[in-house]
């Protein structure tokens, strides 16, 4: 049995945070994610939008969480490397009662403390964005848009520096207490894990694992989203992130994002589903997201679809009333050695540092805390070739011959970009993986190139059998043997 000062279940982007965080002290810290890696759920099917923090009520966690992890974010993005613009945000309207609406966001973002929020009209918008809809725009100029799996790995991958340890293919099945006061957790085949603390924060199962830690009673509603990725030749007419006018109900609909790398993403939907996994998307959301997307982006058209995809957002609703809760982030008397995480739908991305900061401060309020004199916040990313001048190119080239070798001929990704992500610290060796790391297989073709090759450098790197290599998820083998009765391994 293995046993840590703290486990946290799920490995998302706010279980990382606070890996990160609590490293800042001494204390052994490890991490039980079910999945491959750390952002094949919730945290790698979003929008990647830093929110300002104008969206959520007045006083809310979320909206706290919102304004603190916007106004660090520069910082945060250069100790971790990660990819991030501030592209500030339009949030447009048509009609008058859209206007009443928006004007409501204001006084919100005003009392928040969100800075520079003003109302617009269709002459300052082309300035700002000719390809955006709508006839007038509330302009936020702190929203951002940042590579969300770049984020959570990094994230992960500052704490395993700092000493956290990853477990993934590792669910927790059960929990029992010890006569000692720790924790025991049991994992589905991985074996018994004790700790001094569990810390939840399981996301779409947050409200399952909390009454398995002995906290019954919250319900999540997963609520999906659906998106159509969009080609960089639309992206070139993409400059901000434009959001509707909210529905009388104060929900958004189909919102057009530019991403980092210069995709357009059209969505979410939103409607309530019984299984937040289930990642399908239907022809009839598509459809539905093909019309209102037009509506925010003027260039949607079908021949820049590259790809769909879908998320769920784990809100915490009243059982009685049905009504959408705040963040819930709790400890209990009653229920000692637990932090109870529930309900982190968005802004969950934006809010995750700022989260994980008030997890320790509930452990400080238990227990002292000893700084890790060795911690450290810098993490940096693997060097995109294509972002260099020729020059670079082709030092890099002549120090190591893979950079000359194009696997992804999309995104241009060399085969020593790909090597080094194989070798990545949290051990993730899925296609998937690679894919989130480089963005080989994001482009254009979607992988019908590169995906081979790929998985040819994850066997040849890791000694694989080459049935043993998976797409994402346990069981999505790229092959499963000779189709000729030729060689196996
Ligand atoms: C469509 C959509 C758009 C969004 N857009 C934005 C946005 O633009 N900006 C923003 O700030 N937020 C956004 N969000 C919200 C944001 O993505 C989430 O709040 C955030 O990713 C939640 O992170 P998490 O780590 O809590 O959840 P997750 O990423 O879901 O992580 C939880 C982890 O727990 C693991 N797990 C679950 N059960 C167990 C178990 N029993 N044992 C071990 N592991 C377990 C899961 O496998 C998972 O990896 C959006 C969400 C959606 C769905």
């Amino acid at each position: 049995m293995q046993s840590y000062d703290i486990i946290i279940i799920g490995g998302g982007v706010v279980g990382s945070a606070i890996a990160r965080e609590l490293t800042r002290y001494r204390l052994s810290v490890a991490v039980l994610e079910k999945e491959s890696d750390v952002c094949t759920q919730t945290s790698g099917r979003n929008t990647g939008m830093l929110h300002a923090g104008f969206l959520y009520k007045p006083g809310s966690l979320k909206a706290q969480c919102a304004v603190e992890g916007n106004a660090e974010f520069d910082q945060v993005a250069r100790e971790l490397d990660v990819p991030f613009k501030r592209t500030g945000k339009l949030i447009v309207g048509f009609t008058d009662e859209e206007k009443e609406r928006l004007r409501y966001f204001i006084e919100w973002g005003r009392v928040n403390g969100v800075p520079g929020m003003e109302l617009i009209d269709r002459k300052r918008m082309d300035e700002i964005d000719p390809s955006a809809g709508g006839s007038f725009a509330i302009f936020c100029p702190s929203s951002g848009i940042l590579d969300p799996f770049i984020y959570a790995i990094a994230l992960a991958e500052n704490a395993v520096q700092n000493g956290a340890v990853y477990h993934l293919y590792t669910e927790v099945a059960g929990a029992e207490a010890l006569p000692d006061g720790r924790h025991l957790l049991h994992t589905a085949g991985r074996g018994d894990f004790a700790c001094r603390w569990v810390i939840n924060s399981a996301g779409l199962n947050s409200a399952k694992v909390s009454a398995m830690l002995g906290i019954p009673g919250y319900v999540i509603q997963p609520v999906k989203g659906e998106y159509f990725v969009l080609d960089k030749k639309a992206g070139q007419f993409a400059k901000i992130p434009v959001y509707p006018a909210p529905t009388p109900r104060f929900t958004f609909d189909t919102h057009a994002t530019p991403t980092v790398d210069g995709n357009v993403l059209v969505g979410p939907n939103s409607f309530n589903v019984e299984d937040g996994e289930d990642y399908s998307v239907s022809q009839s959301g598509m459809d539905g997201l093909q019309e209102s997307g037009a509506r925010m982006f003027k260039h949607m058209k079908r021949e820049y679809y590259i790809r769909t995809f879908s998320g769920a957002r784990p809100k915490r609703i009243d059982p009685q009333t049905g009504e959408v809760q705040d963040f819930l982030l709790e400890t209990r008397e009653d229920v000692p050695g637990v932090i109870n995480l529930v309900g982190i739908e968005s802004p969950g991305l934006t809010s995750a540092l700022p989260l994980a900061r008030r997890v320790v401060r509930l452990l400080a309020e238990k227990e002292t805390l000893v700084p890790n004199p060795h911690f450290d916040p810098i993490r940096r990313g693997i060097r995109r070739f294509h972002e260099q001048d020729a020059e670079e190119q082709a030092r890099m080239i002549r120090e190591d011959p893979d950079y000359g070798e194009i696997v992804c001929r999309c995104e241009t990704v060399t085969c020593a970009e790909i090597r080094r992500a194989i070798h990545n610290p949290l051990g993730v060796f899925t296609v998937n993986g690679i894919k989130v790391r480089t963005r080989a297989s994001m482009g254009r073709c979607q992988g019908g190139y590169c995906e081979t090759r790929i998985t040819a450098l994850i066997r040849e790197e890791l000694g694989k059998a080459v049935t043993e290599v998976e797409l994402g998820p346990k069981g999505s083998q790229m092959f499963t043997g000779a189709v000729k009765g030729g060689n196996q391994a």
